[in-house]
């Protein structure tokens, strides 16, 4: 029988989340008295912190919270997804939108610009000829309501703080 050697635990775990640390993080997301996102759902979130992996005010929030800590957090625009750009506003004639698509506010589309690149675009106001499309970042402008429960904490190696990233055990890394 040989013995395995574990390095990483070598290295001490963190006590709390400090910059360098790979939190894994369960968060549920409220916005307009919504949840819309959680991470019941889907997975957790594995993330370097201070590496800005995630939105500046949730990252500010979490410093010096322990393994199964929780917060509510509340992050203004600012510091989540923006404010509302008016300049990501443009205005389309009515004639370029393939007759199937419904042209109502709040309708969602995914269109090409010129290098071929999928963007998102939703439907803000119809009128007699022309459609307008908000361009922006569909959390832009609103205020994020977050529940989250500190799940995980371990120090990042020193490849992974090179990247900026986390390295997933036991999957594949595309290099960058
Ligand atoms: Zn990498």
């Amino acid at each position: 029988m040989t013995k395995k050697v574990n390095r990483v635990n070598e290295q001490a775990k963190p006590q709390q989340v400090e910059d360098n640390v790979v939190v894994t993080l369960r968060y549920e997301l409220t916005v307009d008295g919504e949840v819309i996102d959680s991470s019941d759902n889907d997975e957790p979130i594995v993330f370097i912190q201070g590496q800005q992996d995630i939105i500046p005010g949730l990252e500010k929030a979490i410093y010096n919270m322990k393994v199964g800590e929780t917060k509510s957090v509340h992050v203004p625009p600012e510091e989540g997804y923006g404010l509302i750009d008016p300049d990501a506003f443009q205005e389309v004639s009515r004639d370029e939108f393939p007759a199937d698509i419904p042209l109502e506010p709040g309708i969602e589309l995914e269109m090409k610009d010129e290098d071929g690149e999928t963007i998102f675009a939703v439907i803000s106001s119809v009128d007699k000829d022309t459609v307008k499309l908000d361009f922006n970042e569909p959390l832009a402008g609103k205020d994020l309501y977050f529940e989250v429960e500190i799940m995980d904490l371990r120090p990042a190696t020193a490849e992974e703080l090179d990247h900026g990233h986390v390295h997933d055990d036991g999957h594949m890394h595309e290099e960058d």
